[in-house]
């Protein structure tokens, strides 16, 4: 039922554009000419009566559009970001500059700024495990009711670059690594897909309208989170990489478009560690890639590194200054400025600083 309204409410914003452009185009009041007396009155423009009566249109609801999808991006630029097949090319055009779907962004032009003043991000496995990790369901569990939306970054689950270096060895030639690869992944498509499900279709508590935000996005952090940094492109760990991806992306398709039929996706990627790639051919092959996919690439402008210190003071810290326009990492402290603050967090972490991010969250 959820789902329905979803598609109610987009349709109804595309009514909501015929009709102001219809609007637009109602009588104006003919202006009296400045010398009437020797203007003949057949000359004075005479309008087209319109069938539309602005007085008989009633109300319509406010239209609702859920956070998170392309739906609500009224900027080009913008919707152009996460369109299939569209190349947007260099870094201010040149080309001797980083690829600009590579480039690590710091805003999300899907999401608003919340009231408590910053974006969620969780990197890596959605479930984990050793039992005194965190899950991303967990997550969503805990911060739905506060309002608070979760952004995951997802590898594929109970897989890492371990299994990469594995495949590697047990095959010798790039055929059965890759045959490898694929059954590997295959094997765990549908559980992936379950457990995208299972969040993308948690809302958060509705307003006083009864418009509900979902409460969680799900998106790209490569498939066994390999170190993109020195990957070579045509090499067998590039190709598992690129194969990786390709699965994630299909994965999230088929879940969202289960869960929220109609709705239109942003393609958002993380790089594991932050680390893109340094060379050119492979910046330029992944490009490619990405251009095909729709992918941009996110980064970061909080990062308490609470992987390495599990602390909830750090990832409080981090948060506050994200409440003051501020940057931060453990090793500058507050640095830069920013508007529109992204916080990257481990989902696996979430015991260790969740009282932290919570104490930020209802600081409004
Ligand atoms: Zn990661």
């Amino acid at each position: 039922m959820n789902i329905r309204r979803t598609s109610i409410s987009i349709i109804s914003f595309c009514c909501i554009s015929s009709l102001s452009i219809a609007q637009s185009l109602a009588p104006i009041e003919p202006v009296a000419p400045e010398a009437p007396e020797i203007i003949p009155p057949k000359a004075i423009p005479v309008e087209e009566p319109s069938t539309i009566d602005t007085e008989q249109i009633p109300d319509l609801p406010e239209v609702f559009i859920p956070t998170g999808g392309t739906a609500a991006l009224t900027e080009q630029a913008d919707i152009d970001l996460f369109t299939i097949a569209k190349d947007i090319g260099h870094v201010q055009d040149n080309p001797s500059l980083t690829f600009r779907r590579l480039v690590q962004r710091t805003i999300m032009p899907t999401e608003n700024r919340p009231s408590y003043g910053f974006t969620l991000t969780f990197d890596d496995q959605l479930v984990d495990e050793n039992p005194a990790n965190g899950n991303a369901i967990d997550i969503v569990n805990d911060l739905a009711p506060l309002g608070a939306r979760s952004i995951f970054f997802a590898n594929v689950p109970m897989v890492s670059g371990k299994s990469v270096d594995g495949i590697i060895r047990r095959n010798k030639t790039s055929g059965a690594r890759l045959a490898e690869t694929k059954s590997l992944l295959e094997s765990k498509r549908e559980q992936f897909i379950n457990i995208i499900r299972s969040l993308i279709k948690i809302k958060s508590p509705a307003d006083q309208n009864g418009n509900a935000e979902y409460a969680c996005d799900v998106f790209n952090h490569t498939a066994f989170h390999q170190n993109m940094g020195r990957l070579k492109v045509g090499s067998d760990h590039y190709n598992i990489c690129i194969m990786g991806i390709e699965f994630i992306e299909e994965c999230l398709e088929e879940a969202y478009l289960a869960e929220r039929p109609g709705w239109q996706r942003a393609r958002y990627f993380r790089f594991p560690f932050l680390a893109d790639p340094r060379y050119p051919e492979t910046q330029q092959a992944l490009n490619q890639t990405f251009t095909k996919l729709g992918l941009i690439s996110l980064g970061e402008t909080q990062d308490s590194k609470d992987f390495d210190n599990y602390s909830h003071k750090a990832a409080y810290t981090s948060l506050a200054a994200a409440k003051l326009n501020k940057r931060y990492n453990p090793k500058f402290g507050r640095y830069g400025q920013t508007e529109r603050p992204i916080a990257l967090f481990h989902t696996k972490t979430w015991p260790k600083i969740k009282r932290g991010v919570i104490k930020a969250i209802k600081e409004k």
